[in-house]
């Protein structure tokens, strides 16, 4: 029986908020038939919003971030999990409403969790982690609405994030010409080396104009970053262009009219990884340890232990992380 685990723990005294490297009694923990020994989590942008007390991703304190976490069974009620099975749990609750994986344990319902792909280790899975589940969501909508990569450029918002990297090597995995959008200048040489065929600066995204089109540009377009950046995405579609959009780093407003819906047949594909159906989410895992698997998955990781995690959070707050960032547990 466990007693204890390493965590990081964040607490909050009014607005006040501080996070410490801390051990608490796993009896902690929330119920769930499985209890899991993390040997691997990572930092992704909603993580970043939990460790800083963000009211609308945590909001029962003290709190542990961490939405992934790839691990070992090490207590089990579930048949189809026994001790000893590697599995990987994203999303759903965790880091959210329960603690999540920046600890050595999480405890969790067994529906949420999957078999770890013969494909993947849990060092790869973790590399992926939500970023890559969520921009192979946005392959798989792209693709089942038609856009195959003769159809055309498909476009990248938030290149260098870690939804953005896993974005572009996947299109461009799939024999899709990549446009790489980044704000991070001396990172081109970088985008180009994970797959993307061009690279332009955000700048040029910023068009402001109230024109209810721009000139018809993208087959698909993958946007992470949301606001006036996603509209314009929509605004420069070609007829019957597919965008996915799953980000909101550079705002939550839509500056739109229904034109691009209604006279180019652009369909906006939203994307949600927390909760997607669970039949769905091993199909996508599946994909991403075979046919999908990105080449040289290690180029996009940066390997951080659980004390240093906290340096990382206001650089991907900031905008300031290229790749992935995976925390090395336990
Ligand atoms: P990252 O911070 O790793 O990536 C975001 C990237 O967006 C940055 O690296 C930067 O790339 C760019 N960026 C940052 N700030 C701005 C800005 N103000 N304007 C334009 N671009 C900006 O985050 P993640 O990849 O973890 O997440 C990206 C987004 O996707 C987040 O909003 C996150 O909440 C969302 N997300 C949604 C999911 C879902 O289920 N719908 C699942 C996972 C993530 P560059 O410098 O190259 O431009």
């Amino acid at each position: 029986m466990v007693d204890e685990l390493k965590c990081y723990l964040v607490s909050k005294r009014g607005e006040e908020v501080s996070a410490e490297i801390t051990r608490r009694p796993v009896g902690e923990l929330a119920s769930g038939e499985v209890l899991v020994r993390v040997r691997y989590s990572s930092l992704n942008y909603k993580d970043a919003l939990a460790a800083t007390g963000n009211p609308g991703v945590a909001r029962k304190f003290p709190h542990v971030p961490g939405i992934d976490a790839a691990g070992i069974v090490e207590e089990s009620s579930s048949p189809e999990f026994p001790v000893g099975t590697e599995v990987i749990a994203t999303g759903h609750e965790l880091g959210v409403e329960r603690w999540g994986g920046w600890a050595e344990y999480v405890r969790v319902p067994a529906e949420w969790l999957v078999r770890r792909p013969h494909g993947l280790t849990l060092e790869e899975s973790m590399i992926l982690g939500t970023a890559g589940f969520t921009a192979a969501q946005c392959l798989l909508a792209v693709r089942t609405h038609g856009v195959r990569p003769p159809d055309g450029d498909i476009v990248v918002t938030g290149a260098t994030g870690g939804v953005g990297s896993i974005a572009v090597k996947l299109f461009a995995g799939q024999g899709y010409r990549v446009v790489a959008v980044s704000g991070k200048a001396d990172r081109k040489a970088w985008l180009m080396e994970q797959g993307a065929a061009e690279v332009v600066d955000r700048s040029a995204l910023a068009d402001t104009s109230s024109r209810p089109l721009l000139s018809a540009r993208w087959a698909g377009a993958v946007d992470t970053v949301g606001g006036q950046t996603l509209a314009n995405v929509i605004r420069a579609m070609k007829h019957r262009g597919c965008v996915a959009a799953c980000g909101v780093v550079g705002g939550a407003e839509l500056p739109l009219t229904v034109f691009p819906f209604i006279l180019r047949g652009v369909t906006l594909a939203g994307i949600d990884s927390a909760w997607c159906p669970d039949d769905r989410r091993r199909v996508i895992w599946e994909l991403l340890s075979s046919t999908w698997k990105p080449k040289d998955l290690a180029s996009l990781a940066e390997f951080v232990d659980l004390d240093q995690i906290g340096t990382a959070v206001p650089k991907i707050l900031a905008g300031q992380i290229t790749g992935r960032v995976v925390v090395r547990v336990s």
